[in-house]
Parts: structure tokens; sequence; C-alpha cells
């Protein structure tokens, strides 16, 4: 596991960053995920920079400097294009709440500055210019044995912030590691504490949970520990059977959030509540009204004998825009809850491929008619009934699109006008 430390890609600007800094006499290091990716021979995707200098000092040490989280000690230096973010060593001072350390204090010492991670695969530093990797809570041996452990006692860190519990499953679903005893043993006392964090701080662990190659287990897992009942009673509170197989559709859709999110809730919820579910755990509002209407029609079992002008009434509501998504959710759901239904289904499926790529008119402004030219085809003003006229023209179009030709429209329109006056 050295080894692969040791052959790590460090990527140029980022070594720079360190070689000033040691330059200046400051201790510097890699630290956090970085160490822990490159120890167990995965690209790290960012590197974060940690050192003895305080950031004033930081700032002076570079050209080019975003004061990023100055109070927190963060500052990132722009290194040949690159960002870097570099961290002053701190620990933290009292927690207020469960929720964000009230204050912090600089250290001058790497040991203070790892005590005050979370898990001990997340508290090694690395010095890639000595080769020196710093590992005092034996992060290395758990990443060897496949355990997530908290750095110190697990419930008095998972009192401090309230996220740590939800992150330690989150990290054990990603890398498909085990809770330590201790560590998974302080979760349901320490559940009121997890309680006071802002949901959107949870979705964000949730979301890299639920799309990791393990999201199944990891789902088992936040239920096992109550965290799910918390922020997700949706599915902690259901039959055990239906939490199965909810959880079975989501792991067996693609690893998008919002078609996860969805085959995670159709069964379970309907579509208006999928969009407030979203809306409570903080989804951006265009996530929370995606993940509302795939859930709202991911029962595509139940259209397998539609005609083609509910297919076209059906693409109308969708868009054709999430065709692709909602088949995706509904494979997902069918998949899992009846197989059996798989060929039927990829029948429906080509079916509404093949509609949406004629391009059916769907909306009222692709009618072949404008709202003047239907007012003109009436002789009336603007009124009530042009909607009218218009809705019933979209229908007619939705039952059969090649109506959608002006001179169509308007006879259409007249023997309308006609019924309506007898
Ligand atoms: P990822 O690869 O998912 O980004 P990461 O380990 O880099 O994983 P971050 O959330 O980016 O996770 O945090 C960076 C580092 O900061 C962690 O490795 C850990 O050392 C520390 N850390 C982050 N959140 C906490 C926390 N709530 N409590 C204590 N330490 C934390
Ligand atoms: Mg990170």
């Amino acid at each position: 596991m050295l080894a692969n430390l040791h052959n790590a890609d460090i990527p140029r600007p980022v070594l720079d960053v360190l070689r000033r800094l040691r330059e200046l006499g400051f201790a510097v290091f890699l630290v956090g995920g970085c160490v822990r990716d490159m120890v167990r021979g995965v690209p790290p995707k960012d590197f974060d920079v940690t050192t003895s200098a305080h950031p004033h000092e930081v700032q002076a040490a570079f050209k080019k400097v975003i004061p990023t989280g100055i109070q927190h000690g963060t500052v990132t230096v722009l290194s040949s294009g690159t960002h870097v973010e570099v961290t002053t060593f701190r620990s933290e001072g009292d927690y207020h709440d469960g929720r964000r350390p009230s204050s912090v204090k600089f250290e001058s010492d790497i040991t203070e500055d790892l005590s005050r991670r979370d898990f001990t695969i997340n508290a090694m530093a690395y010095d890639p210019l000595s080769k020196e990797l710093v590992d005092p809570f034996g992060g290395q041996a758990d990443l060897q044995a496949h355990i997530i452990r908290c750095v110190r006692d697990p419930h008095e860190r998972f009192s401090e912030d309230g996220l740590r519990p939800m992150r330690a499953v989150r990290f054990a679903a990603v890398l498909g590691f085990t809770l330590e005893l201790a560590t998974r043993a302080a979760i349901p006392p320490t559940l009121p504490v997890f309680r006071k964090v802002a949901l959107e701080r949870v979705r964000e662990e949730f979301v890299k949970l639920l799309l990791s190659p393990r999201a199944e287990s990891g789902l088992v897992l936040l239920s096992e520990t109550g965290l799910l009942d918390v922020f997700l009673p949706e599915l902690a509170r259901a039959e055990p059977e239906a939490a199965r197989l909810a959880r079975a559709a989501a792991h067996a859709a693609p690893a998008e959030v919002e078609l996860r999110m969805a085959a995670l809730l159709a069964d379970l919820i309907s579509g208006p509540q999928a969009r407030e579910l979203g809306i409570r755990l903080k989804f951006p509002n265009k996530a929370a009204d995606t993940v509302g209407l795939l859930v709202e029609h991911a029962a595509l079992e139940n259209r397998l004998a539609d005609s083609d002008p509910a297919l076209r009434r059906l693409l109308a509501r969708v868009g054709l825009g999430q065709l692709e998504p909602l088949l995706a959710v509904a494979h997902a759901r069918i998949q899992v809850r009846a197989p059996e239904r798989l060929p039927d289904f990829s029948r429906l499926q080509e079916r509404l491929r093949a509609l949406a790529a004629a391009k059916p008119p769907l909306s009222a402004k692709e009618l072949a008619l404008t709202g003047k030219d239907i007012m003109a085809t009436l002789a009336v003003g603007p009124s009530p009934i042009v909607g009218e006229a218009t809705r019933y023209l979209l229908e007619s179009v939705l039952d059969e699109p090649s109506l959608n030709q002006p001179e169509k429209l308007k006879e259409l329109l007249r023997a309308w006008q006609a019924g309506k006056g007898s």
C-alpha cells in the first residue's frame, strides 16, 4: 500500500505549492481524502494541502490567491492555473448544537490537525517531498482491513458533529468497507444530534451513497443504524418487502441522482409527494420537479395495452426530453418487481420511442393554427372560447397528428362551432 502512495501521480502545480511553503520553512503535507485514495491506489479527485503557515503567510507566499474561507484557515492558491486549497493546521473549538465548530484554533503540529478529522482513513497526512506518511490513528491498517473507524471516541465525535455518522455510512457504502463495532454502536445514541444537522448537508452525503456502486447495501446500513428514519421516513417506515424492492430498483437504475431517487420512491409515494420530499431535502427545484414527474408516470407496466393516442398524451405530459429518463426508471422497477414483463415492456419502449421520433404536435404552440387564426376562423375576439377551441384542436391532433394542417384544423373548428350552436 505504501508503494501505491510513493508511486502516486501528484500534479506539478500541487508539488510546486508544497515546495514553496517548505522553502519558506513551514511544515506542509497533503491530507485527508487524497492521501486515503493514493494509499488505496485510486487517483484522488482533488489534492488538499495543510500547513503550519497561517493564512496571511500563505497569501504572502504566492502571487495569486483567493481567500476562500480565510476565517477557517483556508486559502486557494492558483498554481499554474490549478486551484489548490491550502488550510492551516487547526483544531476545532466547542461545537454548538452538533453542527459546526463555533471557533477554530490554528496549530503548529500536524497531529493536532489530524486528530480533529472524522475517520482514521481520512486522518493521514503525506509529504511527497520526503515520502513521509503521518498516520497517528492507524488509518493505513484500517484501509487494509476495510474498516471505517472514528478518530478517538466515536460517541464524542458523533456528538460534536451530527453529520459524521452519515459520513461513516456513506464511506462504508462507497468504499465497500465495514463500520468498526464501537463506531457503529455510537450511531443510535447520537441520533438526536444527527436530527439537528441541516438537511442540505445530509442530502449531499445521501446522494454520494445513492450513486455509489453499493447503493443497495448502503441503504440497508442507513436503515439499520436509524439514520434513514430521520431524513427519509417514507422509506424507513415502509414494509420490509416494499423497502427491499425500492432499494433494489434504485440500485438497478443508472447512477444519476434523479433516476435513482425516482426509482427508490416510485412505489412508495405519489408524484407530488416525491416532489415535496425533494424540496424538503433541499434538492434544486428542477431536480425535485423531475423526480416528481418520473415518479408520477413510472408505472409503465400499466400502459402495455395503451393506444397510440394515449401514449402520445403521456409524451405530452412527460415531455420528449424526459422520455429516456422515464424509460430508465420504469425499466429498473420492472426488472426487480416483475422481470417476466420485461419483453412486453421492451415492446412498449419501442412504441414510445417511435411515437416520439415522429415528432408529433404535443402542445398548443405546435398547432398549425395560431390563436389569431383560430379567432379569425371562429369570427370571435379574445374570449374563453378561444382556449376551449385550442384544447379541442390539441386533443384532436393528439388523437391523429396528421390533422395538424391549417385547412384541416379550420374545417374541424367550423364543425366544432356548428356542433356547439345546435
Ligand atoms: P471525498 O472523496 O468524498 O471528497 P473526502 O475525504 O475528501 O472524501 P471531504 O468531505 O472532501 O471528504 O473532506 C475532506 C477531509 O476533511 C476528510 O478527509 C476529513 O479528513 C475531513 N472532514 C470532512 N468532513 C469532516 C467532518 N464532518 N468531521 C471531521 N472531519 C471532516
Ligand atoms: Mg474531498
